[in-house]
């Protein structure tokens, strides 16, 4: 044989993962995809931060063309799912005052220039879209029928699953390994509102991160869920816009999210200080007085998760140090669109070039001395 017709054997690259939530999942699987060697390491039981406690609202209703971007990119991977793992009932934002209507038709403008699937609904048709929802005070609204509920939990664990069947390996109750950087090529940091300790703990915080830590912090939100209620099967997910509060059916229950004010910018998961189980609640009452079908259930359970927030609420991926990626900070939406960021941060680490697709969402936004303020993207 020729010394020409030796092609050389390419090196495997060898990655390393913290975190076994969607991010880091969709990541892990779209590198294996890429022909990586992938290891995910997570600290405590698999999908036990954000993503196994989350809402499970996926929309493409974004302000930012960016985000918008990468929902839509994640879209068809939503699409693919069984019924039972992703439901196409839309999103329904309801105008009730003249606030929340100039708002709202001001968003529709800017989400149909924006190439996203929505309508303006009158209150006939919210009622017609939404039935069994009192729309005596609604004054139209804003509709994504692509848009709709999914399981995170279930999701993410079946993601995990195919990545071990496409020859990753997961390391449970195992936290990044301190000197992981000499056993992989690369390492992508996906836990969340942890990561900047992890950074810390790899000592890139002060150095590499402009003399800053990485901008991201914790707030808490809690979710309930009710008893089984009678209700439409098609019922969308409704947010009441004026102040976020918003339901979606999962199966025989309602979920509800409940709103903070004011924010509770803490790592503390104890519920909600206004949904107590036990008693006929402010946010059941809410529930009941939008969806009368809600009135012959109560509170069965209450839970809740950490947004890992940063200060403009858009997610940092990126290039942080050699070698080591971070994707986190996705302040309550990651989930949606997570098949999107896995993919694209699995060609930026085997290709070497960062696609367009990231170049939002660079560190370099930031400077010190940055405050946080929670903005909805609801
Ligand atoms: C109450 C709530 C509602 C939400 N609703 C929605 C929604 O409707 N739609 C939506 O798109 N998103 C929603 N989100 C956000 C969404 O859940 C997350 O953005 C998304 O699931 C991505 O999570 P992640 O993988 O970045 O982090 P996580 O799921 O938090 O995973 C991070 C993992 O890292 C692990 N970890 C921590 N430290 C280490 C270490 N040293 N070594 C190894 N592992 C470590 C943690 O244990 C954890 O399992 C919600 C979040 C919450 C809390």
């Amino acid at each position: 044989m020729s010394k020409k017709s030796l092609a050389p054997i390419p090196k495997t690259m060898r990655v390393a993962i913290a975190g076994s939530g969607a991010i880091g999942a969709s990541v892990g699987l779209a590198l294996q995809t890429l022909g990586a060697t992938t290891s995910i390491f997570e600290l405590r039981s698999l999908v036990a931060g954000a993503s196994g406690r989350a809402f499970g609202g996926i929309r493409q209703q974004f302000t930012d063309p960016a985000e918008i971007e990468l929902a839509q990119r994640s879209l068809p991977f939503f699409e693919s799912l069984p019924r039972a793992l992703f439901d196409p009932v839309g999103y329904l934002y309801l105008a009730t005052d003249d606030r929340t209507e100039s708002e709202l038709r001001s968003r529709y403008q800017v989400q149909r220039d924006l190439g996203v699937t929505c309508d303006w609904l009158d209150r006939e048709s919210v009622a017609r879209t939404a039935v069994g929802v009192v729309t005596d005070d609604v004054r139209g609204a804003l509709f994504g029928p692509r848009d709709g509920t999914a399981e995170p939990s279930e999701i993410t664990h079946h993601l995990l699953r195919q990545f071990l069947l496409a020859g990753g390996q997961i390391h449970e109750s195992s936290p990044l390994p301190a000197d992981v950087l000499s056993h992989f090529d690369a390492v992508v940091i996906a836990t969340g509102c942890e990561t900047p300790s992890i950074l810390d703990g790899l000592g890139i915080a002060r150095t590499e991160l402009a003399n800053a830590r990485l901008p991201i912090a914790a707030l808490t939100r809690s979710l309930a869920e009710t008893t089984i209620v009678q209700c439409h099967d098609r019922l969308p997910l409704v947010i009441e816009t004026h102040d976020g509060f918003h339901f979606r059916r999962r199966g025989d229950r309602i979920r509800i999210a409940i709103s903070d004010a004011p924010p509770r910018w803490t790592t503390d998961l104890d519920p909600a200080p206004n949904c107590d189980p036990h008693w006929g609640n402010e946010p059941l009452e809410r529930l009941r007085r939008r969806l009368p079908a809600a009135r012959t259930g109560s509170i069965e359970r209450v839970w809740s998760g950490l947004y890992d927030v940063t200060p403009d609420s858009k997610p940092i991926i990126d290039k942080v140090s050699e070698n080591v990626y971070v994707a986190a900070g996705f302040s309550g939406h990651g989930f949606m669109i997570s098949p999107a960021v896995g993919e694209g941060l699995a060609k930026w680490i085997t290709c070497g070039t960062r696609p367009g697709l990231l170049a939002s969402f660079a560190l370099k936004r930031f400077h010190t001395g940055v405050r946080y303020e929670y903005h909805s993207p609801l």
